[in-house]
């Protein structure tokens, strides 16, 4: 007994020391939008956190016969504009703190993009690395059944993270269906095409990050194809952002993995690594010359996307980053002091909640198309998704012109607005 009560300590006493820098840092940045565009402090009371959690403990049989309880959690950031919307991550490192973390960015990318929700975002602490498809598929199913009373079309939609995926969308839709009694497309985004999901959403991502990298590049006065691009993670995201890139004439010079990195000054082959790559995104168990994490980031590149995790640029490393364009494909790769960092050595900084939207955006459309039934091929889809981009780096970067304020100040600052908005003519503040 002892020993389980201190191991679960022990892991309690890590998971939220990860999390609570990553809320407060987005505490953070959300006063500083909210200040600048002259909101009272009631208005920051009720964005610093989310208006609603809720915490489970789900029992899964395992393979062998045994129940183990994984701990999730759903945060909903803010309603005010609409119903919640945002990913459900399965991994290890997952905390309260962090998933209220995502969500509140959640609301910024919605704010940003003028999709018609507020954020939210869920998580399980488990390692499906480790995990069978079949136990994999009780704790979806599980998960669902825990958190069901919150979730729902008009109340909050949720949609793949880390290590989700359409698999388990489907798994997911088709509990909250049953448990309905009736067929529920529209409860969630990301799913297979054949059960409602929409074609282009499995790209979108990385596909907008490529666009916000382009724009970028433009506003620079500099072309593609003169430039190079380290791409760190080679998950759904990383993967599809470092052959897009490839296809759009960049030289990806590097890709990395949990594993490690790749570094090939002549640029590597994309299509090949693409070829190799497991579902965890796993390519440089295939090599035997593996950069360590910090040896890749800093490699000499012009374009640096982190796809990865959270706090991977951080006080440490930033001054030896050679990237002048660092678009953020993951959610909070860049810690507030390597933000300063980079903005002093004139980077170019494309925030989290402005390059990865593309994601949420096409999951939005995914909804509209199935509260509609009605389907839009594959180039609508990029084409719409690929206007809301350039208009919001554009509006993003002229902000930070007009205030004179970080890149990533801007973002909050044009993502917040609606939600501050909105509360105010509901009378909430
Ligand atoms: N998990 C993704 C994100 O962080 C997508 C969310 C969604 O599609 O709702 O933006």
């Amino acid at each position: 007994m002892t020993s389980q009560v201190s191991k679960r300590l022990a892991a309690g006493a890590r998971m939220p020391a990860h999390g609570e820098n990553v809320l407060i840092n987005t505490q953070n940045a959300v006063e500083a939008a909210l200040e600048r565009l002259g909101y009272s402090d009631e208005m920051f009371e009720l964005l610093a956190e989310p208006i609603r959690t809720m915490t489970v403990r789900i029992p899964v049989r395992m393979d062998d016969g045994h129940t183990e309880v994984f701990t999730g959690f759903r945060a909903q950031h803010n309603d005010a504009v609409g119903p919640t919307k945002g990913g459900i991550r399965f991994h290890p490192n997952v905390s309260l703190d962090e998933v209220k973390a995502l969500s509140i960015w959640m609301s910024i990318k919605c704010g940003i993009f003028d999709l018609p929700y507020g954020g939210a975002k869920g998580g399980i602490i488990c390692d499906p690395r480790t995990m069978s498809t079949t136990e994999q598929e009780r704790l979806a199913r599980g998960y669902v059944r825990a958190i069901s009373q919150i979730v729902g079309p008009t109340k909050d939609i949720p949609a793949p993270d880390v290590y989700t995926n359409p698999q388990i969308m489907a798994w997911m839709y088709d509990e909250y269906s049953l448990m309905r009694e009736n067929d529920s497309p529209n409860f969630i985004t990301g799913k297979p095409i054949v059960l409602g999901g929409s074609k282009g959403r499995e790209k979108a991502t990385a596909l907008g990050v490529c666009i916000a990298i382009r724009e970028s590049a433009k506003s620079l006065g500099k072309n593609l194809n003169e430039l190079t691009a380290l791409v760190q993670g080679f998950g759904n995201v990383g993967s599809h952002v470092a052959s897009i890139l490839h296809e759009m004439g960049v030289k990806v010079v590097g890709v990395s993995d949990a594993g490690g990195g790749l570094y090939e000054p002549e640029g590597l082959d994309i299509p090949s690594l693409m070829e190799k790559r497991d579902s965890f995104g796993m390519v440089s168990t295939h090599y035997s010359n593996v950069l360590s994490n910090e040896e890749f980031l800093v490699k000499p590149c012009d374009i640096l996307v982190p796809a990865a995790l959270e706090n991977q640029i951080t006080e440490e490393n930033a001054s030896d980053i050679h990237a002048s364009i660092v678009v953020e494909a993951a959610n909070g790769p860049t810690t507030p002091a390597a933000d300063e960092i980079l903005h002093s050595k004139g980077v170019l900084l494309v925030p989290d909640v402005l390059a990865n939207a593309g994601g949420v955006t096409v999951s939005y459309f995914e909804w509209v198309q199935n509260n509609q039934g009605w389907y839009w091929d594959e180039d609508k889809v990029n084409q719409q998704m690929e206007e809301l981009m350039v208009k919001s780096v554009h509006n993003i970067l002229n902000t930070s012109k007009r205030y004179q304020v970080s890149t990533r100040l801007a973002a909050y600052m044009v993502g917040i607005r609606p939600f501050a908005e909105a509360m105010k003519w509901r009378g909430w503040v």
